[in-house]
């Protein structure tokens, strides 16, 4: 059995503490023998700030390279709020996403039907909702050149940002998510505003032939950014992937996101280009919260957004789908068995903490894999 190599990062807050309950999952599927792991653990954000002066050493950030999968917890918190700006906990996650090139982030929005209630939007509306959104991380209007405030002769400012996309940047996110379509539901919808922006025509046409280069299996929709905005909260059902740009894909996703209720429960994951020899990809994967320092040490974190950004990286890294749904399938089952922790309880559920919460999840895992 191939050795897979992971890299966990707990980093701050009540990252350490919803890592403690992906080591015991990893721990049933060592014990059952199914995947052979070679689990790596090091500092990054404050924890490394303290140790190393700097947000993560380059040690760590050599075994990122080398890992099949990154998992992190967070980073940051109010004890490095007076470090200088380049060695803040944000700037050990920033450096990760840029050294190893990651310019896909997934962002799943997944209802489990047992928190369909906690959702802004009516039940039918989000009841096994499972949609994808895949946004171009490395480009477009948050970096492009020139990027600047001037000051006018008659006294008032002029402030630019660039959107700058070439074809390359959107061939290679369009690839990553008709792939991705591929192992879910086979549809992927593109958006951009391509009556009104150059960089949205690119788009439009450049994942038009990406589509027609290999991919015509998975069926392709385009949709301005603008309509799909408003197409999520009205049917989110409707999509499957959702691929889109920086800009547009930092607004939609968070969008997404609220449609499942709390941000307790939502993983992550960024991915970078495939290695030619390999075929494998660069991966880090994160839940969408941040350390929590208000709860942090407390042991009532939900650690079940850093569980599923687990699943995502069985699915996604270590060609695992089958062992990733199953962990899906736990994790469901615990909420269904009225399992919550403080920030997704309601009124006659089992309030439960991050270990109690986490041995559900491990104990129902382990039962669906026996059965
Ligand atoms: P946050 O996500 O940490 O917390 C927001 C609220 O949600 C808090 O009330 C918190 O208690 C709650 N919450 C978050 N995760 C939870 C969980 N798993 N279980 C239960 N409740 C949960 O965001 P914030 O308060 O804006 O930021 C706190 C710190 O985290 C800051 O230092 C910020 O910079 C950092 N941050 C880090 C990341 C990251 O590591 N990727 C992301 C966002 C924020």
């Amino acid at each position: 059995m191939a050795t897979h190599k992971l890299l966990l990062l707990p980093g701050d807050g009540i990252g350490p503490e919803v890592m403690a309950e992906v080591r015991r999952v990893l721990a049933v599927i060592e014990r059952k023998g199914l995947i052979a792991f070679e689990i790596d653990e090091d500092l990054v954000g404050g924890s490394a700030y303290d140790v190393h002066g700097k947000a993560i050493s380059d040690e760590a950030v050599a075994k990122a390279h080398a890992a099949d999968a990154v998992l992190l917890g967070a980073v940051g918190g109010p004890k490095w709020d007076g470090v200088a700006y380049e060695h803040r906990p944000e700037a050990g996650l920033l450096r990760l996403r840029k050294d190893l090139e990651l310019f896909a982030n997934l962002r799943p929005a997944i209802c489990y039907p047992a928190l369909a209630d906690a959702s802004a939007l009516k039940r039918e509306l989000v009841d096994g909702l499972d949609l994808m959104i895949v946004r171009e991380l490395t480009g477009g209007v948050y970096f492009g050149e020139p990027k600047e405030i001037t000051d006018l002769p008659n006294g008032q400012k002029r402030a630019v940002d660039t959107q700058v996309y070439e074809t390359y940047e959107i061939e290679r996110i369009a690839e990553v998510a008709f792939e991705l379509a591929r192992v879910r539901g086979n549809r992927v919808t593109s958006a951009e505003k391509r009556n009104v922006m150059k960089s949205g025509l690119l788009w439009n046409q450049v994942v038009t032939a990406t589509h027609a280069q290999g991919y015509e299996d998975v069926k392709l929709d385009h949709m301005l950014a603008d309509a799909l905005g408003m197409q999520l909260v009205r049917a989110p059902k409707q999509f499957d992937v959702i691929v889109t740009d920086n800009l547009f894909g930092d607004i939609l996703s968070d969008v997404a996101s609220m449609l499942t209720g709390s941000l307790g429960m939502l993983p992550s994951a960024s991915l970078g280009a495939e290695d030619p020899v390999t075929g494998k990809r660069k991966a880090l994967y994160e839940p969408v919260h941040g350390s929590a320092p208000d709860i942090a040490g407390k042991g009532v974190a939900n650690p079940l957004a850093m569980i599923a950004s687990l699943a995502m990286a069985l699915k996604y890294s270590l060609g695992k789908p089958d062992l990733a749904d199953t962990l899906d399938r736990a994790i469901a089952a615990v909420l269904a068995n009225g399992y919550r922790t403080g920030d997704i309880y309601v009124e006659g559920a089992k309030r439960v903490g991050t270990a109690e919460m986490g041995e559900a999840v491990a104990a129902a895992f382990d039962k669906l894999l026996a059965a």
